[in-house]
């Protein structure tokens, strides 16, 4: 089964077999009833704001888990900057 997601820049749909969309980001949002509206994660009932169900950190990226008030559970994944990864190490 392939994964489909929609890019979180240029909101272009993309495949997690796929190293990262074609405008170069990697970061995206994986549902099929979620859209990108003016950079903002939309869902299909049209609710802008979703609950947190969860957080997964990662080395290079982390996770985050959501739900919509209508049920529609989806995760949002984010690469993390260089500025970022240099941040954390310091002391
Ligand atoms: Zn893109
Ligand atoms: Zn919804």
């Amino acid at each position: 089964m392939s994964k489909t997601g929609i890019c979180l820049k240029c909101g272009s749909k993309t495949d997690i077999s796929e190293k990262a969309c074609k405008c170069g980001c990697k970061d995206a949002v994986w549902s099929k009833k979620v859209k990108l509206v003016d950079g903002e994660i939309v869902c299909e009932c049209g609710n802008r704001k979703f609950r947190c169900n969860g957080h997964f950190d990662f080395t290079d990226r982390y996770v985050n888990s959501l739900i919509c008030d209508c049920g529609n559970a989806f995760s949002v994944e984010r690469y993390r900057s260089k500025e970022d990864m240099y941040y954390w190490d310091e002391p």
